[in-house]
């Protein structure tokens, strides 16, 4: 029986049913609400549920960096020899949600909720060697519910270069040797930018036959002959997937491939693009408990109108902008970082500030850049405000309060702000990249078609003239803009459809050789 768990569209995408439920593993880094440094995370804590609710046996394997409420030690006890030093593994396990977690403890991997990736090269790569070779047991060693998953009918599903040594491990340890004949793999990239990348000499901690090393070997301008552990999962994956289109299209480019666009290219008849979905019970402007009190309300396409302004005035006066309903209110959300385009934000404020509009931008991360946003502020105090810090709620509010919400992101794999933006009936405009470019369909005033605006550098004077236009209409075609923001709103974004494009890669590996 399948239990529905957060009454997601269940009719739109009725569960599978017969000798194509499988077993799946999602095994990776990082799990939220467990442990999260950015959109890994989101993805692992939600995938794994939608393709459960769609009648599959999901678990996910993740390591058990603090000691977490959830999970009951199962008495369960490794040991893993990784070039000469031993170390002790235990499994952890809980059933949560209609999924099998399970969490690998080991003392390498207690105390890095914070900085999950901290510490040097080598210490890192032992870390992630330990977590592989103890997932890749998983379905032999855990009884979930008191039956081992096995491996008939079997699907692990590796994300990033930290787990690209399952697929490889799966592969030596066992289909080489006649075994687990009926287990596939997948490698999900979530981002190609990091690599796992080594000297020559570092394949000693790795554990496998010599014979494996040309899987390994790469060479580049930017890193010389070394040891590329994501360039090996993604040669031995059954299955490839990358977090949008048009980043499964951009990882084939020298540009934004990071030396490995070759090998995908090689690889690409086995790559598909997916774009995440998103938490509907989490971002969902009619249940989103942020908006619940201090003046902000929950709204739906239906009361949009009267439910944006309301919550624009409530943002306005909380951060003591004047209260205006008729100004647009332009927001950002995200990393202080160069990848997310603050510093061409920066480039276009002489031209902002001449206009009659508000900013507000929220964000951590670089320090220069966290000055640069209180900076805005200090000399701007009419129009905008530079937050800097970390707050899910201001995070939430903005995302309703504001007419406009801005994505200068030189690259962006996927991109969840913009889809949590149209889900609140706010409008991006975006640089058309990766996952942005994906969602993101201009709006033509011809056909009364799109989603927002997109432009096509990442430079300040094409964001100015997108920024423009979506003014203009803001202003003088009040008509346009309402089906702009209802087109965003009725956009079927959710985990479940995401799920469903999964599964027909996980069955794409299932019947593959
Ligand atoms: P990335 O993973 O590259 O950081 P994504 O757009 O995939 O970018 O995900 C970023 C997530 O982090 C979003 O949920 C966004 O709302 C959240 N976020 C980023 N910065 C902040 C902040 N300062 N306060 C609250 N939430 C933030």
């Amino acid at each position: 029986e399948i239990t529905k768990a957060s009454g997601e569209g269940e009719a739109k995408h009725p569960p599978l049913a017969g000798t194509n439920v499988m077993n799946i593993i999602v095994v990776a880094a990082e799990c939220a609400p467990w442990s999260k440094t950015g959109g890994l995370g989101d993805v692992v804590g939600a995938l794994p549920k939608a393709l459960a609710r769609r009648g599959h046996r999901v678990m996910v394997v993740a390591p058990r960096y603090s000691d977490y409420r959830e999970g009951q030690d199962t008495g369960i006890h490794k040991r893993y020899n990784i070039h000469g030093q031993e170390f002790d593994v235990n499994y952890y396990q809980a059933y949560i949600d209609n999924v099998d977690f399970v969490f690998i403890k080991s003392p390498i991997f207690q105390g890095f909720n914070n900085n999950i990736y901290q510490g040097n090269r080598e210490d890192i790569l032992k870390r992630m060697v330990l977590f592989c070779k103890a997932a890749v047991e998983v379905p032999w060693q855990v009884p979930c519910g008191g039956v081992c998953y096995g491996d008939g009918n079997l699907v692990f599903v590796a994300n990033d270069w930290h787990t690209a040594l399952l697929p490889v491990y799966l592969q030596a340890y066992y289909r080489d040797r006649g075994l687990m004949k009926y287990t596939r793999s997948v490698l999900v990239i979530h981002n190609i930018a990091h690599q796992g990348r080594g000297p020559l000499d570092d394949y000693k901690f790795l554990d496998l036959p010599q014979h494996y090393m040309d899987c390994f070997k790469l060479n580049d301008p930017v890193g010389g002959e070394h040891l590329n552990i994501f360039m090996a999962g993604l040669k031995t994956a059954h299955q490839i997937v990358a977090v949008s289109h048009g980043y499964a299209w951009e990882c084939q480019t020298s540009e934004g491939g990071w030396g490995l666009h070759e090998v995908i290219k090689e690889n690409a008849w086995k790559l598909r693009g997916i774009v995440n979905g998103i938490d509907n019970n989490d971002w969902n402007p009619e249940l989103d408990v942020h908006l619940k009190n201090d003046g902000y309300v929950n709204y739906s396409i239906e009361t949009i109108e009267t439910g944006k302004t309301t919550c624009k005035t409530a943002l306005q006066r909380e951060l003591g902008l004047p209260v205006r309903s008729d100004v647009p209110v332009i927001g950002f959300i995200g990393r202080l970082d160069p990848q997310k385009g603050v510093d061409i934000i920066a480039e276009s404020m002489p031209w902002m500030v001449q206009q009659d509009i508000q900013l507000v931008m929220l964000g951590t991360g670089r320090s220069d850049l966290e000055n640069m946003l209180r900076s805005f502020e200090g000399q701007h105090q009419a129009k905008v405000r530079g937050w800097v810090g970390f707050s899910v709620r201001t995070a939430h509010r903005i995302t309703a309060g504001c007419d406009i919400l801005l994505m200068p992101s030189r690259f962006e794999p996927c991109g969840l702000n913009q889809l949590y933006a149209m889900r609140y009936g706010t409008v991006p405009v975006v640089h058309a990249v990766g996952g942005l470019k994906d969602t993101v369909k201009p709006f033509d005033p011809f056909s009364e078609t799109g989603l927002g605006w997109t432009f096509e550098c990442a430079e300040s004077s094409r964001l100015i003239h997108a920024l423009g236009n979506a003014l203009w209409t803001y202003r003088d075609f009040k008509q346009s803009w309402l089906g702009i923001q209802k087109r965003g709103m009725s956009q079927d974004l959710s985990w479940d459809n995401a799920a469903k494009q999964y599964e027909e890669v996980l069955l794409a590996a299932k019947y593959q050789w």
